[in-house]
């Protein structure tokens, strides 16, 4: 039996932000990560403002990173190209920084900071009655105060504590894949709003070229389950399509590699316990306006221990209660918002209407860069709370009419 005082399942962003807070505080945190040192991740890539800012605080060196500045829209034949705002709680650019590198930086700064890190050893809990007391990995049992779940998109250790995706909520599948351009060193995302399935029938979700500034771009799409024929969906199909929608004005060469896609869990029906919390994607924290997740990942993952160091005992409810003042009332906005543009008559106005004016495409650029949330003053922080007014109200016949069986 092994014994330490804090267990991290999972080393990507969240699990590794969670370890690199702890391990500077002198806690004797492992860290056990299923994939090799360098593992990937199937990622745009994108770093919001807002990771950006998560990222500063854990003094985390940028310079690797692709520095952005803005987003470019594009709905159709409208296209809009914004820098992102000001704001005095997040700095005014954001990054593009491929997984397989960003991932590795932050490993390795929780490994250097002091964290005993387990590589190729998949962790799954162990409870005492509904307690989690620890871990059992690589055939050994671990013993702390507290396990965080930084798991990732819910797997086996999540459907061992019943923090599973909600099936009644919406999800998201994305896929992406790397090409040569020589648009690479660009400073502003790009984001197609209006993709279009094999059929022609509109998709909610959007087409993505990310400039990564090392002579390729991460070009992705995604969409949401609300949409009708999403089980149907082929994502290989739409990734060509809109490949061959960009290749001219990107001077796109071939994917260098095989495109690969993965989830986006929305939603989590349990995401904390006696013994144990979630943080990341393994909570569900994952914007459903944009399939970001990375910022929410580091900021959970820091609030996460910095529960922990005030008191083990009381970090699980704590921590709930605080990440869900920060994230919920967003999160669940977007989920319902999710329903409506599954409708292909309602999504086509509203795209319209979300880069039709300036101040549409302000808030726009504000809800894509993950930089509302409840506490967010001005405009976009009115929209919010207005429109998770209205969409409370609305919810039991957003659901009853749902576009996806
Ligand atoms: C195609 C696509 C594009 C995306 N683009 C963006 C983007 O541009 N910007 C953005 O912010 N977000 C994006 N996201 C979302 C983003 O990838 C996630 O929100 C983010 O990776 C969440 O980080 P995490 O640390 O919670 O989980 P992960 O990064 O998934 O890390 C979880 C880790 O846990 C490990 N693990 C799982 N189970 C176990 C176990 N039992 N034992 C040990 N280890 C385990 C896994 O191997 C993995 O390394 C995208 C997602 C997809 C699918």
């Amino acid at each position: 039996m092994n014994q330490c005082d804090l267990i991290v399942i999972g080393g990507g962003p969240a699990g590794a932000a969670a370890a690199i807070v702890a391990a500077r505080a002198g806690v004797r945190v492992v860290l056990f990560e299923k994939g090799p040192h360098g593992r990937d991740k199937v990622c745009g890539d994108g770093l919001t403002p807002r990771a950006v800012a998560a990222l500063e605080e854990l003094k985390i060196d940028l310079s690797p990173a692709h520095r952005i500045d803005g987003l470019r829209m594009i709905a159709g034949k409208k296209t809009r190209e914004l820098a992102w705002p000001t704001t005095d709680r997040f700095p005014n650019h954001g990054a593009v920084w491929p997984r397989h590198r960003f991932d590795t930086h932050l490993i390795d700064v929780a490994i250097e900071s002091g964290a005993d890190v387990h590589f190729e050893c998949e962790a799954l809990p162990e409870l005492e009655g509904d307690r989690v007391v620890g871990v059992r990995a690589g055939g050994e049992s671990w013993r702390a105060p507290l396990t965080v779940l930084a798991a990732g998109a819910q797997g086996a250790a999540a459907k061992l504590l019943g923090a599973e995706r909600d099936p009644n909520e919406p999800f998201g599948l994305a896929i992406r894949a790397y090409a040569p351009t020589p648009r690479h060193a660009e400073r502003h995302l790009e984001a197609c709003l209006s993709l279009r399935d094999e059929h022609g029938t509109p998709v909610p979700g959007y087409g993505w070229m990310f400039p990564a500034g090392d002579g390729t771009v991460n070009i992705g799409v995604g969409a949401l389950s609300t949409m009708k024929g999403f089980k149907k969906l082929n994502l290989n199909t739409l990734l060509d399509q809109y490949a061959a929608i960009v290749r001219e004005p990107w001077g796109l060469g071939g994917y260098l590699d095989k495109p690969r896609a993965w989830r986006l869990p929305m939603s989590c029906v349990r995401r904390s316990g006696p013994g144990w919390l979630a943080v990341g994607d393994a909570a569900g924290f994952v914007n459903p306006m944009n399939g970001e997740g990375i910022d929410y990942g580091l900021e959970s993952g820091m609030l996460a221990v910095e529960q922990f160091l005030a008191n083990p005992a009381t970090a699980p409810a704590v921590y709930d209660q605080l990440v869900g003042e920060r994230f919920d009332s967003f999160l669940r906005t977007g989920r319902r918002f999710s329903f409506l543009i599954g409708h292909p008559w309602l999504l086509k106005p509203g795209l319209r209407i979300a880069v039709g004016t300036q101040a549409a495409a302000d808030i726009t650029l504000a809800v894509m860069g993950n930089l509302v949330d409840s506490r967010t003053p001005g405009a976009a922080g009115t929209v919010l709370k207005v429109a998770d007014g209205a969409l409370r109200l609305a919810d039991p016949l957003l659901r009853r009419t749902r576009a996806a069986a």
